[in-house]
């Protein structure tokens, strides 16, 4: 129920920025299938390669899926170091990461994505 025309408008703006959260993990997700780390498939989270803590965006760019376990044990730490020090380590996967952050970025960062990627936010499937 609507109970005046200034909620119709307020729900219409949460639809479409649900909509929106949606498209961007989606347009994410459909690029890392796996974990863009360690390689397994159907990563749970999306991950600032270079940590909002370091100066990091959150764009589309710099963020990949991962697994939950190399989301949290990567942390803030710089990830080329933290990757090149892990057993699951692939040159593959480390120049995909490179070229996928090294893409210019043309939409500049929204803040209905910040709040969203806040820690704690980043189980994905439950937050939808
Ligand atoms: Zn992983």
């Amino acid at each position: 129920m609507v109970d005046s025309e200034l909620d119709l408008v307020f729900n219409l703006q949460c639809l479409q920025k649900r909509s929106a959260r949606k498209r961007f993990r989606r347009s994410i997700l459909d690029e890392w299938p796996e974990c863009g780390y360690c390689g397994r498939h159907n990563p749970s989270t999306l991950d600032h390669v270079i940590p909002r803590a370091c100066g990091g965006k959150t764009n589309k760019h710099n963020l990949i899926g991962a697994c939950a376990d190399c989301n949290l044990l990567k942390s803030d730490t710089d990830w080329f170091t933290w990757y090149r020090s892990q057993e699951f380590w692939t040159s593959e996967r480390e120049d995909k990461i490179l070229s996928w952050i090294n893409q210019p970025e043309f939409e500049p960062p929204s803040p209905v994505f910040v709040n969203w990627m806040e820690p704690g936010a980043l189980l994905l499937p439950s937050a939808a």
